[in-house]
């Protein structure tokens, strides 16, 4: 206060945090109003199997469209949504869509799992298994069709109220992820008491894995340990055949990536059906 009062250089730094709060509450606004009017949208991206070569799965990526804006990817906007009060009608509306979604595919006869990142501040609601067991009770779709994939937030979550959340999804008969694994909140302590049935490599270590040798080391051993607890490894970021034909040789479950294709609306991605890697 007495700062404030004496020295001008601090009146500007309070007037450009109004600035920038007041922005953060227009995003906030137009975020709800976007929920509202329909404004997101999902994109999919394929997995595919290394061992057939075929998509075992798509992960669904969120995107806004936003009416002057453009597509907007979700680094534009998930910081809005965790500060506003908005996570939980976002993380239904991208459960809701995704499930929905993946349901109609495979009634088209389209055997593609579907994997939803939802952060761990939003895992920790309390309704949230409740909401998605009511869910896939509605869409018929299979509980072991469905992956969440947990992605790191900046807030520390306590252990045992996070193992206890993610049992009661993993209770469900979803399968759990452990996504950008390497870079994230899991500790080794943390991973021996989560149910996971997946890890994903984060694309981080899986773009350099050619060139540099410490890259290489660690998607090895990650491997390695998905392969020792019995859970399957997703390599993400996969951006040419020789990284997919060297992570197939370590044994790597799974891979995702621009060789494969891009995230893109799923019909786009039904049409293409993968039939060659490149023509989506
Ligand atoms: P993520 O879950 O690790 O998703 C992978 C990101 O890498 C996606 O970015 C994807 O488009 C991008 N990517 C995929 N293949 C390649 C590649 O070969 N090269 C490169 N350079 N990038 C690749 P995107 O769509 O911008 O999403 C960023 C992050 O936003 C996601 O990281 C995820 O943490 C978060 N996110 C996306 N959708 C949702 C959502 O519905 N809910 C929540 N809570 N978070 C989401
Ligand atoms: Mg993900
Ligand atoms: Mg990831
Ligand atoms: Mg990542």
């Amino acid at each position: 206060y007495e700062a404030k009062r004496s020295g001008s250089s601090v009146v500007v730094w309070g007037s450009e945090l109004d600035r920038h709060s007041s922005q953060r509450l227009a995003l906030q606004a137009e975020l709800r109003r976007a929920l509202e009017r329909d404004e997101l949208v999902l994109h999919y991206q394929p997995q595919l199997d290394l061992a057939s070569g075929r998509v075992a799965g798509v992960e669904a990526l969120v995107r806004w469209q936003h009416p002057e804006r453009g597509l907007l990817p979700p680094a534009e906007f998930l910081g809005a949504v965790e500060q506003s009060g908005l996570v939980d009608p976002f993380t239904s509306w991208v459960l809701t869509r995704a499930v929905q979604d993946c349901a109609r595919w495979r009634a088209e006869g389209l055997d593609w799992a579907v994997s939803v990142n939802v952060s761990v501040r939003n895992l920790v609601c309390d309704e949230l298994a409740s909401r998605l067991g009511r869910l896939l009770e509605r869409t018929g779709l299979p509980p072991d069709q469905l992956t969440i994939e947990i992605t790191e937030t900046a807030l520390a979550t306590d252990a045992d109220v996070l193992a206890s959340a993610v049992g009661a999804l993993a209770d469900l008969g979803v399968d759990i992820s452990i996504d950008d694994f390497g870079t994230g909140f899991t500790t080794f302590a943390l991973l021996s008491r989560l149910r996971v049935n997946e890890i994903k490599v984060d694309r981080e270590f899986v773009g350099g894995a050619l060139a540099r040798d410490e890259d290489r080391a660690i998607v090895s051993a990650v491997v390695g340990l998905a392969g020792g607890i019995g859970c399957r490894v997703v390599a993400e970021g996969v951006e040419d055949g020789a990284t997919a034909d060297w992570l197939r040789t370590i044994g790597c479950t799974r891979a995702q990536g621009y060789h494969y294709s891009r995230p893109v609306p799923w019909p786009e991605l039904a049409a293409a059906r993968l039939g060659s890697p490149q023509s989506v």
